[in-house]
């Protein structure tokens, strides 16, 4: 499989290239050249296949012109220690939960894939590489677990001191070893700009092997396709349940999760619609509806990890699809307010005796919706985080906190190893000298 920049089709990357660069120079997105058809391997999957199996046959499906099958079950399984899970919540309607791993959000799959073969490729051309990551709170979290440990790998993340929550900052600063924590006295657009300061610099970069893990990174991309491939062979061997009746509603915020689903669609995996859940940033659905992109300044919301205005793998939706009437037909657009997800909530909590996340419920929500109009559908909505990690809204909504899983409750008791800095490349520079 090839990659190419969506901002220049002549600029290409192989898989291990377009990792390490994560954003192409001209500021692309790594996006495949070519779909491939993977219908005959899909079609063998069923309910009883597992998570790590459909994995590691789609990898090397993916990648076998420059990884071999040992290497794809390696780098499978060394990722993925956790599994996404099946809840079905009404005859209608199954979540699919993708918080069962070390941060507790659907981005850990992407985080581990990509640490796991970044490890891999490493370890075969004999380099080291240093990871440096500006984070809000949730990103830098799934980063830290992901990378923590790996072999010729060290992390460096800058969060905006005070600024992100204590559950964040413990599970961002209690790991050391290879994780490096930097406290920066500023905001988070401060630590974005300085990380941005240090890849232009190019002397740097280049000495210290300055690589990143951002979002848009197609090796957190790829393995997203992987949960959706799972969840749709689990519902395919059921006798009752039509899988080309199947539809799967994504909370979004910069829509790669979204893309994830549709790439593997576009591999093969037959769904009837894909859902894009938005909170108030509403950007896609607008355009679905209008034809028209159209960014805003991001609003804050209960969902916070979907506040987006800007959303980067909208150049990603434009290779795939031509225009939104095209999208349309695949891709339907519903955007959920901060009232309405509370209520959802509250709802889900009194009536399944089930807790979900702000993000979840605006995909719960866009779901119900979609049921009133296709009452044939069935429906795949996916649980983007644990309701744990959103205390303070889940309490707001229903009064009641959900059971905090060990994994989170433990980091709390764990000590804070952090550098302070002030937000310049000056600084940052000092730190890497002195450390690497
Ligand atoms: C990041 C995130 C999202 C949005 O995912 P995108 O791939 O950016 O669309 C939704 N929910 C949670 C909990 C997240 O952390």
């Amino acid at each position: 499989m090839i990659f190419y920049s969506t901002r220049n089709k002549e600029d290409k990357a192989t898989y291990g290239q377009a990792i390490f660069k994560g954003l192409a120079e001209d500021g692309g997105l790594y996006h495949p050249e070519t779909m491939p058809d993977l219908r005959e391997i899909f079609d063998n999957f069923d309910k009883t296949t597992s998570f790590l199996e459909i994995a590691e046959k789609t990898t090397y499906a993916l990648l076998s012109d420059e990884i071999s099958q040992e290497q794809a079950h390696q780098i499978c399984h060394r990722a993925f220690k956790f599994k996404p899970e099946l809840k079905k919540l009404s005859s209608k309607i199954s979540i699919l939960e993708l918080f069962h791993g070390p941060s507790a959000a659907f981005k850990d799959f992407g985080a581990s894939f990509l640490a796991s073969s970044m490890e891999t490729y490493l370890a075969d051309k004999n380099e080291r590489a240093v990871i440096l990551t500006a984070t809000s709170g949730d990103t830098g979290s799934a980063v830290a677990r992901a990378f923590y440990k790996k072999d010729n790998i060290d992390v460096i993340i800058l969060y905006p001191s005070g600024r992100v929550s204590p559950l964040q900052e413990k599970s961002l600063t209690t790991l050391g070893e290879n994780i490096h924590a930097l406290e920066v006295n500023g905001t988070f657009d401060d630590c974005q700009r300085v990380v941005k300061e240090a890849f232009q610099d190019l002397n740097l970069k280049k000495e210290y092997s300055l690589s990143s893990a951002n979002s848009i990174n197609i090796g957190r991309l790829i393995p997203q396709s992987f949960y959706y491939i799972w969840a749709w062979a689990q519902q395919k061997s059921n006798p009752d349940d039509k899988v080309n009746n199947l539809t799967f509603c994504v909370p979004s915020g910069n829509f790669g999760n979204l893309t994830a689903g549709i790439l593997a669609s576009k591999w093969g995996m037959n769904v009837n619609k894909f859902i894009a859940a938005t909170n108030a940033n509403n950007v896609i659905p607008k355009f679905l509806e209008t034809g028209e992109y159209k960014a805003i300044p991001s609003i804050a919301t209960y969902s916070n990890a979907m506040d987006v205005g800007d959303p980067s793998n909208f150049e990603r939706l434009k290779e795939i699809y031509k225009d939104n009437k095209e999208m349309s037909a695949e891709v339907e657009g519903v955007f959920v307010d901060d009232q309405t997800t509370l209520k959802v909530m509250e709802d889900v909590y009194n009536r399944k005796d089930y807790f979900v996340c702000p993000h979840t419920a605006v995909g719960y929500e866009a779901s119900s919706r979609f049921l009133e109009k296709n009452p044939e559908a069935k429906i795949i909505s996916l649980a983007t985080a644990h309701p744990a990690k959103f205390l303070e809204v889940t309490d707001e909504a229903l009064g009641v906190i959900p059971p905090i899983p060990q994994r989170l409750k433990s980091l709390l008791k764990k000590d804070k190893i952090a550098e302070k800095i002030n937000p310049t490349l000056e600084d940052l520079k000092f730190f890497l000298v002195k450390n690497f």
